[in-house]
């Protein structure tokens, strides 16, 4: 039977999950806690990544070596970089570059050594349903929020964009880094910690990975106001829903 791996990088987003797996059991590996259980009828194993790219992938590794993942989502929250990406948007990855990857002269700017490449792809129809799941989600954020948390962030029409994702160990939370990373990389739309490290480790394995990200700040001078309020009542609320209305329209495996 098909495996999910489910990996939240925030505490609030996993503790979500785990409250609407009926049947989860812990089994612990490198001093995390894998959950596998069920969620809307598919076997899933549910964990929380950890922030930064070598203890994301870490935790894919085990994902896929002991518990014999066969597809691999990833929710979090990011900083938006594209224009027009603002808090409270949602983006899903079609390809992450791990952005502070520079191994120049010897190769070229953010190709990882060896692999020839600097951009690691999502898979394209686990791309497309999870932006399908992201637009049915969004178009009832009201339902999933709440008017009052809506109003209250200000998250008026919040779109869903597929494209660029970077990643790379710094929580990106001023103007010049956030305007460095536009000119280095003019396609990305946003910038987190571990996507990019998760899609390297799925290409070793051959396994689909995708990865959807609601915008919590826009990776400048003002990216960590409300941080924790934001992940809890809003960005927790759509991943939970996104993943959810994701699993109900996939077929059993
Ligand atoms: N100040 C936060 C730090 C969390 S680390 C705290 O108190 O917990 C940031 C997490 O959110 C990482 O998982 C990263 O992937 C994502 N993220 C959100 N906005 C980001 C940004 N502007 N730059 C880099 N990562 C960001």
């Amino acid at each position: 039977m098909a495996v999910i791996g489910i990996m939240s990088a925030m505490h609030e987003e996993l503790a979500a999950v785990l409250a609407v797996m009926p049947d989860e059991q812990r089994v612990q590996v490198a001093g995390r806690d894998f959950w596998v259980g069920h969620w809307q009828g598919h076997s899933v194993v549910a964990v929380l990544s950890r922030i930064g790219k070598v203890a994301a992938a870490t935790t894919a590794t085990v994902l896929l070596e002991r518990f014999g993942v066969d597809t691999l989502v990833f929710t979090g929250v990011a900083g938006g970089l594209g224009c027009g990406v603002r808090v409270g948007d949602v983006v899903v990855a079609d390809g992450l570059v791990q952005h502070d990857m520079d191994a120049s002269p010897l190769f070229p700017r953010h190709e990882v050594p060896l692999y020839g490449r600097a951009r690691f792809a999502a898979d394209a129809d686990l791309a497309v349903q999870l932006a399908k799941a992201s637009e049915q989600v969004l178009a009832n954020a009201a339902l999933h929020l709440g008017a009052s948390t809506l109003a209250e962030f200000q998250l008026h029409a919040p779109k869903v964009h597929q494209g660029l994702i970077l990643s790379g160990d710094r929580f990106v939370s001023t103007s010049d880094e956030s305007h460095a990373l536009r000119q280095a990389l003019p396609e990305a739309l946003a910038v987190e910690m571990e996507g990019a490290a998760v899609a390297q480790v799925c290409h070793d394995y051959g396994v689909p990975f995708a990865a959807v990200r609601t915008i919590s700040d826009r990776a400048d001078d003002a990216a960590h106001t409300d941080f924790q309020r934001f992940i809890r009542e809003v960005a927790s609320r759509y991943s939970l829903a996104i993943v959810s209305q994701w699993l109900s329209q996939r077929a059993l495996g």
